[in-house]
């Protein structure tokens, strides 16, 4: 059994749609599950129109509301040339409009949206999708049923932060094991989820990765595969680094510490649950399916080069503490992780002098001054009697990590990264590398970000 993921561009207007179920049509004899994102752009267009709604501006409400309906029911027309089958489609599609007719005027009315009306909103791009996809899978011959992750994926009692259930959801994937078994490909809404009262919710952007890694590892695929619009994890992002270069192989390790430090091609949660069962991913391009593309796996061969990839992360806050008087002082750190624990702020890095002297954290620009208000309450006392001098930010930051196994044990690789960005003259404002010694950190400005990438890309000559 194998789960296959399309995302937006491969599901964006007609040609794609066909390429992407040619696809499952040459798998069938693999018992495929298929996971499917919204069209291309759809999510955005979906949320857009619920900024319009609340802003209370109707017009652009349903000027974005149409575009989104013409897109599908010119993929509907397009696709299907058989009249019964576009009724059928469009009577399934009704229902969807007139539940999002409610949501949207609900917006307007209520001038308010709430995290819940957020994913509620953004989910309808995915159900959209699904019966048009299954249907023409159908018309390929291929034996295909639409599925609503909703009754599959359900996350723990804890909603605000979270946590799929995978006990729950590894029973209620059964149902998508029998499907294929008996030779009938599920084709699931990726992104989106339910909460055990049955509310939807979703995975986060760009989560229909998440969706399929949870399923593979719920039915123990032997693959799972995700169909996008690039031939594999590359070096780096190809829209900063045009020479960037397709990788054959990396481990579960670099791709969970490229993900979680920007390289969108894969959600960052994905790896966890296929670690779990120690099932391979492929990344495959669905414009050029016979290009091997990338397996991330729990080995990979060392790369000649000690960094594989480099990533950037941009729309962040470094968060300042300092202070002479903390010198010696126990437990500041510590005080500090159960602060932001505390008010839900995740720190996607941390470094403290060895003086000391200085702790230094990375926050989503949006927890940024949230964190620095907490902290200064958390540090009165501290700050009343001098220990700590003062805490502050800065906003537009970007992290840029070098990530490669090989990164253990080489010496220079920070060197070489300091030493290119210094003639450069990018200012390095924070560094850390990771215990696993993987990755090397280093925040920069983010109007330096690309140049710093480009550079670090052609110093560790990643494109050769
Ligand atoms: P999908 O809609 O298929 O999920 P995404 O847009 O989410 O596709 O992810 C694919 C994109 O990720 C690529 O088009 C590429 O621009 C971007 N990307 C960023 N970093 C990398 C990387 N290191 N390797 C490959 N692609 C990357
Ligand atoms: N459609 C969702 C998004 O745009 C999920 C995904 O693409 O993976 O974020
Ligand atoms: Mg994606």
């Amino acid at each position: 059994m194998v789960v296959v993921k399309f995302g937006g561009t491969s599901v964006g207007a007609v040609p794609q749609i066909d390429q992407a179920a040619r696809i499952v049509h040459s798998i069938y004899e693999s018992r495929p599950i298929v996971v499917v994102s919204a069209m291309g752009g759809v999510t955005d267009a979906l949320l857009h129109a619920g900024e319009a709604a609340l802003a209370g501006q109707t017009q652009n409400r349903d000027d974005k509301l149409s575009e989104i309906r013409g897109r599908h029911d010119r993929a509907i027309n397009e696709l299907f040339k058989n009249r019964n089958i576009v009724h059928e489609l469009q009577d399934t599609h009704r229902i969807l409009w007139e539940e999002m007719h409610k949501v949207f005027t609900g917006v307007s009315l209520l001038r308010e949206m709430s995290p819940r009306s957020r994913d509620l909103i953004s989910s309808f791009g995915e159900r959209l999708i699904v019966p048009i996809f299954a249907r023409y899978l159908k018309e390929m011959g291929v034996e295909a049923e639409p599925v609503d992750a909703r009754e599959i994926i359900v996350t723990s009692e804890d909603s605000e932060f979270l946590l799929v259930d995978f006990e729950e959801t590894k029973k209620r994937c059964q149902k998508l094991s029998k499907m294929a078994k008996s030779s009938v490909v599920p084709v699931v809404t990726g992104f989106i989820c339910s909460t055990p009262a049955g509310i939807t919710t979703t995975l986060g952007r760009g989560g229909s990765d998440y969706s399929a890694s949870i399923i593979g590892s719920c039915v123990k695929a032997d693959e799972i595969q995700i169909w996008t619009d690039v031939n594999g994890v590359m070096t780096a992002d190809p829209r900063i680094v045009p020479d960037a270069r397709v990788l054959d192989r990396v481990s579960y390790k670099e791709a969970a510490e490229m993900s979680y430090f920007g390289a969108k091609v894969l959600h960052p949660q994905t790896i966890m649950p296929a670690v779990d069962e120690n099932i391979p991913i492929r990344i495959k391009n669905t414009f050029a399916p016979d290009v091997p593309g990338t397996l991330i796996s729990a080995e990979t061969p060392l790369h000649q080069y000690s960094v594989k990839t480099v990533t950037s992360i941009i729309g962040m806050t470094l968060v300042s503490v300092e202070g002479r008087g903390m010198i010696g002082v126990p437990g500041v750190a510590g005080r500090v992780f159960t602060t932001t624990a505390r008010n839900r702020i995740s720190v996607l890095m941390f470094s403290q002098g060895s003086s000391e002297q200085h702790i230094s954290l990375v926050v989503n620009r949006q927890d940024g001054d949230n964190t620095v208000k907490a902290l200064r309450r958390e540090f009165e006392q501290e700050v009343d009697r001098r220990r700590i001098d003062r805490i502050t930010s800065v906003s537009d930051i970007a992290i840029i990590a070098l990530v490669g196994e090989g990164i253990k044990g080489v010496p220079g690789v920070a060197a070489r990264a300091f030493g290119v960005l210094g003639s450069a003259n990018i200012n390095i404002l924070m560094i850390a590398q990771g215990s696993s010694e993987l990755n090397l950190s280093i925040v920069v400005r983010q109007k330096d970000a690309p140049r710093a990438v480009q550079l670090i890309h052609e110093a560790f000559e990643l494109n050769k």
